[in-house]
């Protein structure tokens, strides 16, 4: 990898870590569609629709990657798919690595379980950055008690339901509507009116985004 490339791999590192990058932006340094921005992700508006080469002064240069590069790419953008720290997303592949099976596969199922994803697939928030805060604020209730941890990892069997206090809210009702009309995944069942939804199970690694190449990521936390 180069010393321009390294510098901007770092300066990634410290502004994903601040969260401050548009979100448009991250989509168009992946070459990929991430989904960070809700509805808008849905429509033409979407930026990777219009410009998918890479944003900056030298974002059209076509270069190859390194095999370091690659893996780094790689992890940034799962990072960026679920909106985790560094730091945090060390932690969780640590978890995954000390479980039995397949590490790359159990680091996606953690990710998945986390309940600010969870909420984020049942529709109660349309991106999962609105599901993070609505877990955040109280909103969300496990098995009937309010947890607002977006790290709380859900199992299966858990039902996961929007507050009473929190049901007449337009974003959360928005996003239901929303999320209705694309169908949701197998691995929950979700009761629009009564906003409640069952965490079945933890989804297959191919009802998981075929986009996404776990093994890079464990490469580059072996060494
Ligand atoms: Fe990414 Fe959504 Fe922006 Fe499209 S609209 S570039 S999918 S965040």
């Amino acid at each position: 990898m180069d010393v321009d490339h390294q510098k901007n791999v770092v300066f990634e590192e410290i502004t994903l870590a601040r969260s401050t990058e548009p979100k448009c932006k991250q989509c168009r340094r992946e070459g990929e569609k991430l989904f960070l921005k809700g509805e808008k992700c849905f429509t033409d508006k979407c930026a990777i629709e219009r410009r998918s080469y890479p944003p900056g002064q030298h974002g059209q240069k076509k270069g190859r990657l390194s095999d370091y590069g690659g893996q780094l790419r790689e992890k940034q953008k799962v990072r960026r798919i679920y909106g985790i720290l560094e730091r945090q997303f060390r932690n969780i592949y640590k978890q995954a690595d000390s479980r039995k099976g397949i590490t790359g596969d159990t680091l996606l199922k953690l990710l998945e379980s986390r309940l600010d994803n969870v909420a984020y697939h049942m529709g109660f928030g349309s991106s999962r950055t609105e599901a993070r805060q609505i877990v955040n604020h109280n909103c969300i209730l496990v098995n009937g008690k309010r947890v607002n941890i977006p790290s709380y990892i859900v199992k299966s069997g858990d039902v996961i339901e929007v507050s009473k206090n929190s049901k007449d809210q337009l974003r959360i009702k928005s996003a239901i509507d929303s999320a209705s009309n694309r169908n949701f995944p197998s691995w929950i069942e979700v009761n629009t009116k009564e906003m409640k939804g069952i965490f079945k199970e933890q989804p297959d690694r191919s009802e998981l985004p075929a986009t996404i190449n776990e093994s890079l990521v464990v490469e580059l936390y072996s060494k």
